[in-house]
């Protein structure tokens, strides 16, 4: 078993940011969503990718672009336990997959809601969650 961080408390919520998901993670920290969209099919992806996922074109046909922050949700799953740190702490917690309004799929938490209103398709916008100094995650909250 390895954990990220070595020496510290291991923790399993840290995103790994190298040079490439630099610009998602700064936008990320300023409450700003970024997708990645083909020049060549024109659709948009997440996770970021380098290349397009869906007719390969190469890292100088894909760019960055904000997203709209909007999203309908697709499925979840109510979490109570997790013994990974830190979500063992967070428990009751959803884990969702929703859809963003500009095409991609999308796998985070869906906060602010209590779990008996959950529906799919519902309509949800973006929020930020600062996981570490820094750091911020997109999850979701009923708009
Ligand atoms: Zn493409």
């Amino acid at each position: 078993m390895s954990a990220a961080g070595g020496g510290s408390a291991a923790r399993y919520d840290l995103p790994e940011v190298d040079e490439f998901t630099r610009p998602y993670w700064d936008a990320a920290a300023e409450g700003r969503l970024l997708l990645r969209r083909c020049g060549e099919c024109g659709r948009a992806h997440h996770y970021p990718r380098e290349f397009c996922p869906f007719c390969w074109a190469g890292e100088d046909r894909v760019t960055w672009e904000a997203a709209s922050g909007r999203a309908t949700l697709y499925t979840w799953s109510v979490i109570h336990r997790n013994d990974l740190p830190p979500f063992g702490t967070r428990v009751p917690y959803v884990a969702a997959v929703v859809d963003l309004a500009e095409g991609p799929r999308m796998m985070t938490e869906v906060v602010e809601c209590e779990h008996a209103r959950l529906s799919v398709g519902m309509p949800l916008e973006a929020t930020f969650r600062e996981t570490a100094p820094g750091i911020a995650v997109a999850v979701f909250r009923p708009v």
